[in-house]
Order: C-alpha cells, then sequence, then structure tokens
C-alpha cells in the first residue's frame, strides 16, 4: 500500500508515497504529482523509511516525583493529571506567565494551532514560541518590516524564470537539495542564466556560481548597500515602480550614498569590481530573485540583512512578477504554518499580531475567549534566560530539542536542570533533553499521523497516516487537546472541554482557516476533500477560488496601510563577536548534506554517515600548519562560553581566519558538548533569532 504524505525534512516540502503494510512502513518514493518535486527526492528523503523502526522510539509515558529519581513507566491518565495538576499549581501560586510551550516547526499545523490556542486562549499567557524562532523569524520580520506581510511572494517555478538568482546566506546544494535541482536545470537549460552566490565559505553551491562572493561573515549589509549604491549610480533602478509603489526610497539612497563598492570591498573582504558585477547583473537582467536562508536571519542584525536584499527587488521592480522577488527558504517543513497560525510569542492567528487590539479581540471572538493577553510572550532566548532566573517553573517542549539546538547550551542546560516541571513531548526518547524531562510523553510522528504542513513556497499539502503509532505513542494534537481538557477546570476554565473537544484534526483545520478569512492568508476555501481532489496548493485560496495564487504582488499593492512597501534603513552592524588575539578563528555553522538538524531521526540512519562519518572542523590548511596540526587531529575548539573536541580538517573551501562546524553534531555525537556550546544568545532586536552562524574562537591540539 501507499499513502501520500510529505517529507518531515527541511522546507521544499517535498511530498513522499509511504510503502507500507498497515502496520510497518517499508519503504517511500517520491510522489510524482506533488508539485514541490515531481517524484524526486534526496538522500534524507529517500532513507525516511529507515528511521521508521519502534525500537527506536519513545512508546509510553515516563514520569518522576522528584528531579533526582528515575523516570517510572506511567499510563496516560497518569501522565497527563500529573501534568495538568502541576501546571495548575504554578499558575495558581504564580500566575499565567510562570508556565511557557516551547514547540517545533516539525509540527503539523493543527497540532500548533491547539498549543497556541491552549496557552493564548485557555491559560492566558503569550509564552509560547518555537525553534522557529531559530530558523527564520527574522525572515518573518524582514517581510513584515517591507512588504506589510509575512508572505514569501515567489514559488519554486520562479527558478525556471529568472535571469539572475542572488543566493545569499544559504547552501540550498546541501540545506534544500530539491529546490537546488531545480536551480540547476534552469542553468542547464539557459546557460545566460547568472547565479551568484554570496557566503563565506565556498560550498557546493557556490562552486557552481558564475560569481562567488566569499564575503566575511555578518558583512551582509555593506554588501547589498553596495550594490544599490552601484545601480542608483547606473540608472539600473525602476523610477516608476519606486513613484509608486514604495515609500521611504529617499532615506535609503541617502544612506548608500556613501557606501560604495571601494568601502563595501574593504569590509567585506571581495573585490570592488565582483560587488559591481553582481549590482550590474542583477539590475540588468529582465528578471532577477534572490534567496536567502539562515545565513542572513541567525545574526544580530537578521532583520536587516533581509530588509537590504528585499531592498534590491523593489528599487528594481523586480517583484511580483515571473522569475523575480525575494524568497526566503524555511530550514523545517512546517515553520510556514506555525507562522500562520501565530505561533510565536509575538503573532496571533492568521498573520494578525498581539501588539493590535482589534486583531486581539478577533480572536478572542473566533476562539469564544474574553480576550487574548496584551503582553508579548518570551520568545526562545528570552524564556530560557527566564528559567534560568526562576521565572518559568513548567515548561512544555514539544518535538523539539533544546538541549542540542538553543546557543549557549551550559546555560541552557541549567535552565532546564532548575525548572521545576519540564514535560518532553517527543518521538525519540535519547535525545539531549529528555535526561531534563520530569514527564516523557510518547508522540506519533512521520507516517503515523494526519495534518497539514505548508512549504516555504505557501504550498499547503495534506499529510495522511500510514500505520498506527507504536506502544502507546499519540497525535500531537490529540495529546495537547486531552491536556486542555483536564487542565481547565483545574484553573476554573471550564470552557476548555468546548475548546478543545475537537473530533480530529480535521475539524481543526477546519477551524483554523476560518480565522484566515479576510486575512491575506486567506484559505477559507481549503479543507481536506479539497487537498485531496485539487493536490497541494499555494495560499491565498478564499472561498469560492478554483486554485492558490503562485505569486504575490503582482499588482503592485501591498498588504500596507496605503498599499505601497517600504524601504527600511539597516542597520549596518558587524557580528555581535569580534575576532581578537585570544579567539581569534571566526567559526561560522551550517549544514552536511545528509544530516538534519540535531540528528534525532538523520542520525539512525547508517548510509547516511557515507558522506561525513564524524564530526569535525574544518580549517584552512594555513591555520591548520600555524598550530601544527595535521588532517585527523583531535583539537579543542573554545568560545567565551565553551569548549568542545573534535577532529580538524583541512578545507580549501575556507579562507585563512575562519572555521566551520556542522550545525548537527550534539552531545549525543560528540560525547561532550555539543557545537552550540560554543554560540552566543545574543539576538536581532526586531526578531529575537539568535546569532547562531558566528562565533570567534580558539583551536588548539587536544
Ligand atoms: Fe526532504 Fe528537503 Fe530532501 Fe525534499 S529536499 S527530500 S523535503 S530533505
Amino acid at each position: 500500500m501507499e499513502t501520500k504524505a510529505t517529507c518531515p525534512y527541511c522546507g521544499v516540502g517535498c511530498g513522499v508515497l509511504i510503502e507500507h503494510d498497515g502496520a510497518r512502513i517499508t519503504g517511500v518514493r517520491g510522489d510524482p504529482e506533488h508539485p514541490a518535486n515531481f517524484g524526486r527526492l534526496c538522500t534524507k528523503g529517500s532513507t525516511l523509511h529507515f528511521t521508521a523502526r519502534p525500537e527506536t522510539r519513545l512508546l509510553h509515558p515516563e514520569l518522576r516525583a522528584t528531579k533526582g529519581e528515575a523516570r517510572r513507566r506511567v499510563g496516560w491518565d497518569e501522565a497527563l493529571d500529573t501534568a495538568a495538576q502541576r501546571f495548575a499549581e504554578v499558575i495558581k501560586e504564580h500566575g499565567s506567565d510562570a508556565v511557557a510551550f516551547y514547540i517545533s516547526g516539525q509540527l503539523l499545523t493543527e497540532d500548533y494551532y491547539v498549543f497556541n490556542k491552549l496557552m493564548k486562549g485557555l491559560i492566558g499567557s503569550n509564552n509560547v514560541d518555537t525553534n522557529s524562532r531559530l530558523c527564520m523569524s527574522s525572515a518573518v520580520a524582514a517581510y513584515k518590516q517591507t512588504l506589510g506581510a509575512d508572505a514569501p511572494p515567489c514559488s519554486y517555478e520562479d527558478f525556471a524564470e529568472t535571469d539572475c538568482l542572488l543566493v545569499a546566506g544559504g547552501n540550498p546544494s546541501y540545506a534544500h537539495p530539491i529546490a537546488f535541482r531545480r536551480i540547476e536545470d534552469a542553468k542547464a537549460a539557459r546557460p545566460d542564466m547568472k547565479l551568484i552566490v554570496v557566503d563565506p565559505r565556498r560550498t557546493d553551491t557556490a562552486a557552481t556560481a558564475d560569481l562567488h562572493l566569499p564575503i566575511l561573515p555578518g558583512t551582509d549589509i555593506w554588501l547589498f548597500n553596495a550594490m544599490l549604491n552601484v545601480l542608483l549610480w547606473e540608472g539600473l533602478v525602476d523610477t516608476a515602480f519606486i513613484r509608486e509603489h514604495t515609500e521611504g526610497f529617499d532615506a535609503l539612497r541617502e544612506h548608500v550614498r556613501e557606501i560604495t563598492p571601494a568601502v563595501a570591498a574593504e569590509v567585506c573582504g571581495v573585490k570592488a569590481d565582483d560587488i559591481r558585477t553582481a549590482a550590474r547583473w542583477w539590475g540588468e537582467a529582465p528578471r532577477a530573485m534572490s534567496l536567502w536562508c539562515q545565513g542572513l536571519n541567525q545574526s544580530t542584525h537578521g532583520t536587516h540583512n533581509g530588509a537590504a536584499l528585499i531592498a534590491l527587488s523593489l528599487a528594481t521592480g523586480k517583484i511580483g512578477k515571473p522569475g523575480c522577488g525575494p524568497f526566503s527558504m524555511t530550514g523545517q517543513p512546517n515553520a510556514m504554518g506555525g507562522r500562520e497560525v501565530g505561533g510565536l510569542a509575538n503573532l496571533l492567528s492568521a498573520h494578525r499580531d498581539l501588539s493590535n487590539p482589534e486583531h486581539r479581540a478577533e480572536v478572542a471572538r473566533l476562539w469564544g475567549v474574553p480576550d487574548v493577553p496584551e503582553k508579548p510572550g518570551l520568545t526562545a532566548v528570552e524564556l530560557f534566560d527566564a528559567m534560568h532566573e526562576g521565572r518559568i517553573k513548567a515548561l512544555w517542549i514539544a518535538c523539539t530539542n533544546p538541549a542540542q539546538s538553543l546557543p549557549e547550551l551550559e546555560r541552557v542546560r541549567e535552565a532546564l536542570a532548575r525548572c521545576d516541571f519540564v514535560v518532553l513531548q517527543e518521538a525519540y526518547g535519547n535525545t539531549e533533553t529528555a535526561p531534563f524531562a520530569d514527564l516523557l510523553l510518547p508522540a506519533a510522528t512521520w507516517g503515523e499521523k494526519e495534518g497539514t504542513v505548508t512549504n516555504s513556497e505557501r504550498r499547503i499539502t495534506h499529510v495522511n497516516r500510514a500505520i498506527p503509532a507504536p506502544g502507546e505513542a499519540r497525535a500531537d494534537w490529540d495529546i495537547v487537546c486531552d491536556f486542555a481538557r483536564r487542565l481547565g477546570p483545574l484553573i476554573g476554565k471550564p470552557e476548555a472541554a468546548r475548546m478543545f473537544g475537537y473530533a480530529g484534526p480535521e475539524a481543526i483545520f477546519a477551524e483554523h482557516a476560518q480565522t484566515t478569512r479576510g486575512r491575506d492568508l486567506d484559505i477559507t476555501g481549503l479543507s481536506y476533500a479539497v487537498l485531496d481532489g485539487k493536490g497541494p496548493q499555494q495560499w491565498p485560496f478564499p472561498e469560492g477560488a478554483s486554485e492558490g495564487r503562485a505569486r504575490l504582488y503582482a499588482d503592485g499593492r501591498f498588504p500596507t496601510a496605503d498599499g505601497k512597501a517600504r524601504f527600511v534603513v539597516p542597520t549596518a552592524k558587524l557580528t555581535a563577536e569580534r575576532a581578537d588575539a585570544r579567539y581569534p578563528l571566526r567559526l561560522t555553522t551550517g549544514r552536511l548534506r545528509d544530516q538534519w538538524h540535531g540528528m534525532s531521526r538523520t542520525g539512525k540512519v547508517a548510509r547516511l554517515y557515507n558522506h561525513v562519518d564524524e564530526a569535525r572542523i574544518e580549517l584552512n590548511a594555513d591555520d591548520m600548519h600555524l598550530r601544527g596540526l595535521e588532517d585527523g587531529d583531535l583539537v579543542r575548539v573554545k568560545s567565551r562560553r565553551g569548549e568542545i573536541v573534535l577532529r580538524a580538517a583541512a578545507s580549501n573551501e575556507i579562507r585563512s581566519g575562519q572555521a566551520f562546524v556542522a550545525m548537527h553534531w550534539g552531545a549525543n555525537a560528540l560525547n561532550s558538548a555539543g557545537i552550540n556550546a560554543l554560540t552566543l544568545r545574543e539576538f536581532d532586536p526586531y526578531s529575537k533569532q539568535p546569532e547562531l552562524k558566528h562565533a570567534t574562537v580558539q583551536v588548539e591540539k587536544a
């Protein structure tokens, strides 16, 4: 038998057909009908079936009464009654803001929706944030500041139409391989198409580029501003578009006046002529688009990185047309769905804003509750800081591994150890976070649950259940709703039974769709039946529509008060940490081709270690020689926050003074602290996204 679903890894959102016998998953292949991939899968997607092994799974709830003791197996009733009791005690004694949910861009939209409704609608706090904060919240803030809404305007099909693609802060050949196949196809079909890659490393993506700009980490804004300087100087901006469809250009023009290619070349460490070439290719191309990812987002100025890149599209009027526009890719399969239901501490359902009283009233009406709290919730880093200080006393984590993925891990671990009651809802029981859980709840995972996901091009897919979950594992939405119904009466809110009495995920999706009516992402025309009948669809898809919209802003109107997009004058900051004599190397982080995130799933597939079989720090040969290092030597890598030991590898992808470690290697893989023992928790002031991409380190032989 075959069941339609999507790959649960990256934000490309490839369709898969799960092969199974009704009890066990036996294989997987790409769904030839899915518009994201038309049957193609990368190494990670094509080995998914090897991850579906019950012996690697958490099968039963486990609970401990005190921190020091081992957890014991309990039934679901005892598990959820205890959780409700402990959360209710904290809420009564310390208030609603003393509890929090930390959830995941890997949850399905329906799961996300009920978590959000439970915290904001029933408990009465906005303390629900997600690991998507680490991934794309800067893109959200950049879109909102410039285009007026968190809506990526492009489609994958634009790769086939563009004449110039500028990839900045991304390595899609590893991170989004099937999207990259489309880029390769476009280049093969139209060799004149220009590919520009901005990346400190000569990645596999950069190696295929017509022009690689190996900028120094954190200098992206200088580069984009200098490109705009050239576009202005050489008359390559679209003055009619700027006049009719934008605001704020005069201030930005003034700002970039002095940022010439020569000035930027000095800051960015690239040739001025290469900056001019990139600007000319962009400006002279009939159709140009950008693609960006965590290299821009994971920065203390991630929002302005995105805004400066988006300015190139606006200044040249290359947006809302085939092959044009700014396009951010998400790292996780359903970061987009989370954004749609308002699953971040500063958002509300259907792209509404917490700071807008009308929006809060609308959501309260839709949920049938008196109000939604105004005070913004704690974002990921703030949340763990608050827990460290004792202000968060009960935390519920779902489908994520903060003891591997958050920056400054030592502090995160201390925070988890100090929290009175930690619930972990997970498919796998051996993650780095599991030892901190007072209550472990077994969750269903890929192939075992139904719902929807939205990929990076706004395309919603109905994901189906192929087999029952193993042991006593349950779907995430089901666990949350059961908990909510038990918690409600204990905190004087018997309406929980009505609010969380869903018959199944389809009812949750129908409610979510109604919250989008009249919004930029209106999907009132979608249902599971429509998605099954028509296949995956891009939003918006309002009631009465026959198809979704491939491209936004084709009419030149933007979702701002006056319909005009905004230019933002960026703060031209550099990285939060600067190299010095003690910490002379600039460490950047990124992805491997065959691993995904914290390796909870890919780390269980032996063949995925064929590409890179163990953790290593990549260094330039000169830096290796200077330290007397040989390829394969064990080295101690120290930052101001922690240290790890791993092997050194000489790399010609990297220039002297820099280093690279893949983001995947956690404590389980390294048998010591993970890579994020080194990273820092400084974050962007608008998006609150931490600078996971960069830290300064010293390296010595271990
Ligand atoms: Fe999965 Fe992404 Fe690979 Fe597609 S490109 S198969 S979504 S990991």
